[in-house]
């Protein structure tokens, strides 16, 4: 079941016209919140990230954070897995086409659901495979945009090597993936770039911060070299849905030892706490 403009229906039923902007002009925003038990984790927080993007496109939420959250118990409890995926996504509506914004236009608002499934344990117990490229995209990443081109190579271009995702350089530093965050481990070390326009400010990339600070872990948060990522021991991939993940395999060549280090070990059991930690306060609300 999903959400499109305010009904609730199966997704084979959901209908938007050709002319809406996200079709025409990838003219959006959409969010992407895990939902653990039935809860959906860090909530505000994507909800404030939401509005950073809606305000970097210049169009109006056209929710509250109270309808936010109540439409999305409503995805939850429509859907029937214990942890979800939520996918939100808002466009500037349906118009007639032309660049410029629509006067008087409601916007497109589609909420739908999948099954969240953990990493496969083999994959962490190995650590994923990552190639990098040149990050050829805008100068706002920091917008959760729904135009994806860029990110769609950039990610195929990793699948067509084998690999699971794309580290990206930009003028000789590291961004981010092509559709996560990434984090250097150097000599005990975590190394975190700093949120700019640049790259997208993760959820996950906050928690793995906050998780570092409350526990007395090591990090800066600075630029870091392209020959920082190629000599790192260890390179940590983060993402609502791939949660905190090694990667044990750059361009063909291992990184550190080739096997998952000791700080995504610690890592990824932080992550795991803090998850049933918040969970289990969040589970006051829910059935
Ligand atoms: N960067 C990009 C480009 C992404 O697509 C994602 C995942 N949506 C992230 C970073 C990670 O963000 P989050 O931890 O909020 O999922």
């Amino acid at each position: 079941m999903i959400y499109l403009n305010g009904t609730f229906m199966p997704i084979e039923e959901a209908r938007i016209s050709v002319l809406d902007r996200g079709f025409i002009f990838g003219d959006g925003v959409y969010e992407v919140i895990p939902a653990y038990s039935h809860t959906p984790f860090r909530l505000s927080e994507h909800l404030l990230r939401l509005q950073h993007s809606l305000d970097g496109i210049r169009l109006e939420n056209p929710h509250t954070n109270s309808e936010w959250s109540e439409l999305l118990e409503q995805i939850i409890a429509r859907n029937s897995s214990d942890d979800q995926y939520l996918y939100l996504h808002v466009t500037r509506g349906v118009a007639r086409r032309d660049h410029a914004f629509p006067k008087g236009v409601a916007p497109t608002v589609f909420i739908m659901s999948n099954p969240l499934l953990p990493p496969p344990a083999e994959l962490l117990a190995t650590g994923a495979t990552a190639i990098t490229a040149v990050d050829n995209r805008w100068l706002r990443c920091d917008i959760k945009g729904i135009s994806l081109l860029p990110n769609v190579l950039l990610r195929q271009m990793a699948i067509d090597a084998g690999a699971l995702e794309t580290v990206l350089i930009r003028d000789g530093f590291m961004t981010e993936g092509s559709a996560s965050n990434i984090f250097v481990v150097k000599k005990g070390l975590l190394l975190a770039p700093p949120k700019n326009n640049l790259m997208l400010p993760g959820i996950t990339y906050d928690v793995v911060l906050e998780l570092a600070e409350e526990h007395g872990i090591p990090h800066e948060v600075r630029a870091i070299s392209e020959q920082e990522v190629r000599a790192a021991d260890e390179l940590l991939l983060t993402s609502s849905t791939k949660e905190v993940m090694p990667i044990t395999r750059l361009d063909g060549r291992q990184v550190g030892g080739g096997v998952p280090g000791t700080m995504f070990a610690l890592f990824y059991r932080l992550y795991q706490d803090y998850k049933d930690k918040v969970m289990r306060r969040g589970a006051v609300h829910t059935p």
